[in-house]
């Protein structure tokens, strides 16, 4: 760990700080806390062997574990550290309220360890398309001979790749800049970043029973434009991201820059005849455009997945990246599995996995790529309504396959916005209901249709996680299929 990065290595040597659940993020912050010297107590409300082992680790690092009690404050504290999946509500944070204790997560501690020459950020936020875009910075920034990584709410957690220097690394770390994923809860417990720029991709309801309403899910979001240097990246197709860049309070000279699918105006990024070009990143943009990569250099070239990439793009451009970088970044980029990807054909039917599509927005953008679609949607809708949903998709619908918690919040949305399309309601949830969903979507499917599980919903009433449930789809449809 380089104390040789971190200035402020001082204001944590001896403080008392406890860490709330023993996930990833939390033994990570956990043990660069106490490695600074910060007398560090993780408290987690769960038992058992997996996380006794856990514990056993982290002591011997030096931080001290309380299993079985996640809700009372230990005593002393003055600092706690939050991790994802910790509702605002939880009794600890109140029990931290009402003793006067500041409550942060991960990417606040992160953003405080930055010494000085630290890699600037360049952060994504939004409902979806979060990670793609991310990955697609990276991949941008790396074909222009950057030292960067994607990190926050993807793999390596903030902390560590903060402080993460190694010996020989270059003062301020091994970056020149980071690509930085956030999530709406992390931004709810980050109040200090001040990043380089930052892009809102779109703002629909999601994970409304964690944030008590949509003002506060969209304050949370609004929070990656405060303090920007450069640049505020927003959709222009989607005016609630352009209003949380008015409410922003940014740094003198920060521009505004807007991305959209259709021809850019002046100070935006956009398509034209199946080109990306910026007119916000040029000399003139009331005159001149700049040709930045063709449509078809974006994998997959579904049109949301265009706005990922121009977004990227955008960020990329506010850091001075040059145009034959961007296209080559974004020829290199390749999704993640789970996001629209392609299992196999038989009979002439495709076979999609969009697991990751987890909420209505993003099962939009994946019906919409599709022309006749038997669709295999829900699960946990988090508080969601299905209605516009439903009548937006009800066109190309050739049949559904309802599974899980919540099926029957869609099937009364079918039963008014679709009545005449086929509807097969599964009741089991056991580890065959994958199977035999498949299974009864190939028998709606009919030659040129495509079988696409996105299924609007979360996936831990029936599966450990999307990647799970993914999984589950893709064997299904190859023991099918041959
Ligand atoms: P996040 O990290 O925000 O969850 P991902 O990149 O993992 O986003 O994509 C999540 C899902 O959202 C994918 O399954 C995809 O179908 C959908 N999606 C991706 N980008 C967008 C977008 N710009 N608008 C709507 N839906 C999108």
């Amino acid at each position: 760990m380089g104390s040789r990065q971190v200035s402020n290595g001082p204001q944590w040597a001896g403080r008392r700080i406890t860490v709330a659940g023993l996930g990833v993020s939390g033994a990570s912050a956990a043990r660069a806390l106490a490695g600074l010297g910060a007398d560090v107590t993780v408290v987690d409300g769960g038992t058992g062997d997996a996380l006794e082992e856990r514990a056993r680790g982290l002591e011997k690092d030096g931080v001290r574990v309380r299993l079985g009690d996640g809700a009372s404050l230990p005593p002393g504290t003055s600092l706690v550290v939050t991790s994802p999946g910790w509702k605002p509500s939880s009794p600890l944070f109140t029990a931290a309220a009402e003793a006067g204790v500041d409550v942060v997560g991960d990417v606040e501690i992160a953003w405080r360890l930055r010494g000085p020459g630290a890699a600037p950020w360049l952060a994504v936020t939004g409902t979806n398309g979060k990670t793609t875009t991310t990955r697609m910075l990276a991949a941008v920034l790396t074909a222009a001979g950057l030292r960067t990584t994607a990190v926050g709410n993807i793999g390596t957690p903030i902390v560590d790749v903060v402080l993460g220097g190694g010996d020989g690394a270059p003062a301020g770390g091994p970056h020149d800049v980071l690509a930085v994923e956030l999530s709406s809860y992390q931004l709810h417990w980050a109040p200090s970043p001040r990043v380089h720029s930052a892009a809102v991709l779109n703002l629909a309801p999601d994970h409304l029973d964690w944030h008590g309403s949509m003002a506060a899910y969209a304050a949370d979001k609004g929070r990656v434009y405060e303090g920007n240097q450069v640049a505020c990246v927003y959709n222009a197709q989607d005016p609630a991201t352009e209003d949380l860049v008015r409410a922003a309070d940014v740094a003198e000279g920060c521009r505004a820059v807007g991305f959209t699918l259709a021809a850019p105006a002046p100070g935006q990024l956009g398509v034209v005849d199946g080109i990306l070009v910026d007119r916000a990143f040029v000399d003139d943009p009331a005159r001149t455009a700049q040709e930045l990569a063709e449509v078809r250099d974006v994998d997959p070239p579904a049109p949301h997945n265009i706005a990922n990439a121009l977004a990227a793009a955008a960020l990329a451009r506010a850091y001075g990246v040059p145009p034959a970088a961007v296209r080559d970044g974004l020829r290199a980029f390749r999704p993640d599995a789970h996001r629209m990807q392609h299992v196999a054909d038989a009979a002439g039917v495709a076979y999609v996995d969009d697991s990751k599509a987890t909420n209505t927005h993003a099962a939009q953008a994946s019906l919409a790529a599709y022309d006749g679609v038997v669709w295999i949607a829900g699960g946990l809708a988090k508080g969601a309504t299905f209605d516009a949903l439903v009548a937006g998709a009800a066109p190309r619908l050739r049949g559904v396959v309802l599974m899980g918690a919540d099926r029957g919040l869609i099937r009364e949305a079918l039963a008014r916005h679709a009545p005449d399309v086929p509807v097969v309601d599964l009741e089991r949830t056991d580890t065959g209901a994958m199977a035999e969903a498949v299974r009864r979507a190939a028998a709606l499917a009919r030659r040129g249709d495509t079988v696409l599980m996105a299924p609007a919903c979360a996936s831990m009433d029936m599966f450990t996680n999307y990647n799970a449930r993914g999984d589950a789809f893709a064997r299904a449809v190859r023991e099918l299929v041959g």
